[in-house]
């Protein structure tokens, strides 16, 4: 059954546009160096749909990193052009780059970085105070999503009074509260162990799944991967289906 904030993640975000939350197209991205120029996406193409999430794997040094950076317009791309719900980022400042980052895109990091002095509650309020909420609502929220990840005792806790599953499913809830139609997501789980990662694996996607989300992951976890709705990786600068056999 769906919670009442899971709907209303969905009623401000309604799905009337059958855009995709996150499409690439021509993309384009090389780097300088000592050796002269490295090309990471030639004519990177991908499109990533409400509701649906998208392993990225890879070897390391393969792009990963660069292509979720792209994703999430914290670097710009030499060619091409990505779509963030259907919208157009090339023509934008680093101000209307901000912004669409802020209301539309949520990230979750191999490592929490949550806040280390503030309450796992005080984590998810305060995203929402900087995005106009007030305090009472921003609470009943992050209580809320609290519960439905099943860390709501531990709401009072630190960071560091928390385990590394309940750290990540925390940094999950953060990413996702001020309700982005995209989540880019890096080796969420690769600091766990297998079990933790199943846990919090299963956080992730049903957050994803209910509440229409759509969501980029690089892992290194095959059985990860293949437990999403597909595969994608890198090869010779385009994206292509990743085979997990
Ligand atoms: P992955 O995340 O798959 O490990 P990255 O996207 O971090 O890969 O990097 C892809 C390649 O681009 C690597 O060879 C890396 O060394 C190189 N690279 C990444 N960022 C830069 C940069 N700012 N300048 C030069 N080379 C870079």
């Amino acid at each position: 059954m769906k919670t009442e904030l899971l709907s209303n993640l969905e009623s401000q975000n309604p799905d009337a546009t059958p855009e995709p939350a996150l499409r690439l197209a021509g993309v384009a991205r090389h780097y300088q160096t000592g050796n002269g120029r490295l090309d990471i996406l030639k004519d990177a193409n991908l499109a990533v749909q409400p509701g649906e999430i998208v392993a990225l794997v890879a070897p390391s040094g393969a792009g990963k990193s660069t292509l979720l950076h792209l994703a999430g317009l914290l670097e710009r791309p030499d060619g091409g052009e990505i779509f963030i719900n259907g919208q157009p980022t090339a023509h934008l400042d680093d101000e209307g780059r901000t912004a669409m980052r802020r209301n539309g895109i949520g990230f979750v990091y191999q490592f929490h970085h949550l806040l280390p002095e503030f309450s796992a509650l005080e984590n998810l309020v305060i995203p929402q105070l900087i995005a106009g909420l007030s305090r009472q609502e921003a609470a009943e929220r992050g209580m809320e999503l609290l519960d439905y990840l099943q860390i709501g005792p531990r709401a009072s806790h630190r960071p560091a009074e928390l385990s590394g599953g309940e750290q990540q499913r925390v940094a999950i809830a953060r990413a996702v509260i001020n309700a982005p139609r995209l989540i880019l997501a890096d080796e969420p789980t690769g600091n766990l162990d297998p079990k933790t990662a199943d846990h919090v694996f299963k956080a992730l996607t049903g957050l994803v799944r209910e509440s229409d989300l759509a969501a980029l992951v690089a892992t290194h976890n095959l059985d990860l991967a293949s437990r999403m709705d597909r595969a994608i990786t890198l090869s010779d600068g385009q994206i292509i289906p990743a085979d997990l056999s």
